[in-house]
């Protein structure tokens, strides 16, 4: 059975930089890259602010390079999927496809979040094409033009107040006829000119042609159908983190966050750490992302070292 000091599951920002800095702790980590080689961040294009690229960077060329940097200081990344653990005592026992299993001194969790879609065919047809899970990712690329939102809690409402700034109309597409976002936050939408609730409306479908999306074709309650003309259609229904495999082991929110102590990423079992999205229900940014995957690698280093 294989052992190592260190164990990586995730292949985002926060699991790539685990893996540079442990490999340069000489932990020799090996990194499972799951499901998603790459992470959230491959299902995007351009990423304008990740620090340290004036002009931009293919999303999928960043995460190249961080796993390329990964390796070539050391880390084992590997695919694989991880189908069980065993976080009772340690090591820790966590099988991978099924089969192998991978003895872990330490396990850093760096499995992520996923942004939750209505589940259409047209949305998944004009994902990347205009259909977004993350206005601050994608917003700029919509400055002057109208755009919706759906969804009606607080990131709804952030992203349609961060939309607000940069196009000329932001429809919001609200399924009842509250809010369920904070007071301060849909305060903050009603002090906004430029958008416009669209109460007890569902989305039927998204339209577009070769160039993408180009409107969206709206149910209200009353059974009326509408179309409105639109460039951008971002949801922001709630982010799913991918935590279901270790809650028997490790504490989690109400949402399935897992809960990190203080600003470090030790959880409630010693010697596992999380990292990146599947902790962070708030920032949800690359550059977080991999700030708490070099944090983890620190906090695992410090663990070995006790
Ligand atoms: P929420 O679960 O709070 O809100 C999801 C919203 O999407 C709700 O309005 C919900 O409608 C709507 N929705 C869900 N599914 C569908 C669907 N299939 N079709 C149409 N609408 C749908 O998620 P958030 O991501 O907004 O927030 C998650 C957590 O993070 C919350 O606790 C929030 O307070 C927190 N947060 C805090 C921020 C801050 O403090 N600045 C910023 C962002 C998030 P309905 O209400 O009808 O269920």
């Amino acid at each position: 059975m294989e052992s190592t000091k260190c164990l990586i599951i995730g292949s985002g920002p926060a699991g790539y930089t685990a893996a540079i800095y442990a490999s340069r702790a000489a932990l020799a980590p090996i990194l499972l890259e799951g499901l998603q080689p790459g992470g959230q961040l491959t299902t995007t294009t351009v990423i304008e602010n990740f620090p340290g690229y004036p002009q931009g960077v293919d999303a999928n060329q960043l995460m190249a390079d961080m796993r390329a940097q990964a390796v070539a200081l050391g880390a084992d990344v590997r695919p694989g999927f991880v189908s069980a653990v065993d976080l009772s005592k340690r090591p820790f026992a966590v099988t991978v496809d099924g089969e192998e299993t991978i003895m872990a001194e330490t396990l850093i969790i760096a499995t992520g979040a996923t942004a939750k879609y209505l589940g259409l065919p047209s949305e998944e047809k004009f994902r990347g094409f205009g259909v977004s899970a993350c206005a601050t990712c994608d917003g700029f690329f919509y400055r002057g033009k109208d755009v919706a939102v759906v969804g009606g809690g607080d990131t709804a409402c952030e992203e349609a107040t961060y939309l607000a700034n940069l196009c000329r109309k932001v429809y919001m597409i609200v399924r009842r006829n509250v809010l369920r976002a904070s007071k301060a936050m849909q305060e903050r939408v009603a002090r906004t000119e430029n958008i416009e609730i669209l109460w007890e409306c569902q989305t039927r479908e998204v339209l577009g042609d070769a160039s993408g999306v180009t409107g969206v074709r709206l149910v209200r309650k009353s059974g009326e159908v509408f179309e409105k003309p639109i460039d951008g259609f971002f949801l922001a229904i709630g982010h799913q983190p991918q935590s279901e495999l270790f809650k028997p082991w490790v504490a989690t929110d109400e949402q399935g966050y897992i809960l990190t102590e203080g600003k470090s990423s030790r959880t409630s079992v010693e010697g596992v750490f999380a990292a990146g999205d599947v902790q962070d229900p708030h920032y949800r940014q690359a550059v977080a992302a991999a700030g708490s995957g070099c944090r983890a690698a620190l906090d695992a280093e410090r663990f070995l070292l006790q």
